[in-house]
């Protein structure tokens, strides 16, 4: 019998008995359970593989509830959260007491944020209590944007999988922390650079060996398929190079002719970046799955969401 259900009433039993679900965000699909739960906190650990020193995101459900998660608000985080929440933004602040070290990996810090998917945000608006909600992947592979993404990945291991359709944004949520009251981006995310500086002025990001391994996002190969996949500014050049091979594209605009390429595809004819971002992982989903050689991806320009698409490609990656 499939995991697959839209049935909230049934997600809030199971998230109120210590088990986990898979919800849909605007991001990515995250396997969630009940912060104060260790039991669930640890299934969460467990399922994914993933090392216990890389602290989780909490999700609530409206700005009032802020005050119960991080006990100190800079002036710029509140700007943020009323600019962008709901919305793929996720703030690290410092905790309150009542957080447990396993959500925040022992730091002094939790992250936080308000999804925005009309069915999660119902979801906790049922719950009396906060979620935590990696991206409901194995540590390191490409993270699901639809509710079957996640039922490939998972589905001998949870017991529903909470269908909200595929993910409008499709890229991880920015992740911004910060310096006495300043913030810095720690992640490249859905929410543009250029978006967040019109709320809070310009802002820097933080390199990732400074962060390493606060930010397992920020890990050099994360979000990677299993076929190998290089990065390229000039695509024909590089399938001349591997003419050899069974070759997969997967480029911004523009389809490439050549008898090497088995499959392709374009992610944005129209050159939209939000378009191609919401697209980005069912694209190396699929790519993933044609028994390719090889994947060549194109590199995006870099302004607004063309910057995140590159950080992920980047880490799913090697050069060309
Ligand atoms: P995800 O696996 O997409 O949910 O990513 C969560 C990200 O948030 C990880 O890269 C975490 O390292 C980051 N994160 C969560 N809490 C903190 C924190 N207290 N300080 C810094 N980064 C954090
Ligand atoms: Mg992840």
């Amino acid at each position: 019998m499939s995991i697959i259900s839209s049935d909230i009433s049934k997600a809030v039993a199971l998230l109120s008995t210590e088990e986990l679900v898979a919800i849909p965000t605007e991001t990515v699909y995250g396997l969630a359970g009940n912060i104060f739960s260790e039991k669930a906190i640890k299934s969460i650990f467990q399922t994914k593989k993933r090392p216990f020193f890389n602290p989780l995101i909490v999700h609530i459900p409206s700005v009032d509830l802020l005050q119960n998660i991080v006990s100190y608000i800079p002036e710029k985080a509140q700007r943020l959260a009323d600019a962008f929440w709901p919305g793929p933004l996720t703030l690290v602040l410092p905790k309150q007491s009542t957080i447990p070290d396993i959500i925040t990996a022992g730091k002094d810090t939790v992250a936080v944020r308000i999804p925005n998917h009309p069915t999660t945000l119902e979801l906790l608006n049922q719950l009396d209590f906060p979620l935590a909600a990696p991206s409901a992947n194995p540590f390191g592979s490409i993270s699901p944007t639809t509710a079957e993404h996640v039922n490939d990945y998972f589905k001998d291991d949870i017991k529903m999988i909470l269908d909200g359709g595929p993910c409008q944004r499709g890229i991880e949520s920015t992740i911004i922390g910060f310096e006495g009251d300043e913030p810095i981006i720690y992640r490249l995310g859905s929410t543009s650079i250029e978006a967040i500086e019109t709320i809070v002025g310009q802002i820097d990001i933080k390199n990732k060996k400074e962060i390493a391994p606060d930010a397992p996002g920020m890990l050099d190969r994360h979000y990677a398929p299993s076929t190998l996949t290089v990065l390229t500014d000039d695509i024909s050049e590089t399938i001349q190079k591997y003419s050899e091979k069974r070759i997969g594209v997967l480029a911004f605009s523009k389809s490439s002719d050549h008898d090497a390429v088995a499959f392709q595809i374009v992610l944005s004819e129209s050159t939209d970046l939000q378009e191609a971002a919401s697209k980005l992982y069912d694209a190396l989903h699929q790519l993933d799955k044609q028994d390719l050689d090889i994947i060549i991806a194109e590199r995006f320009p870099d302004i607004e969401l063309g910057k995140s698409i590159n950080d992920r490609l980047q880490r799913a990656t090697v050069r060309a």
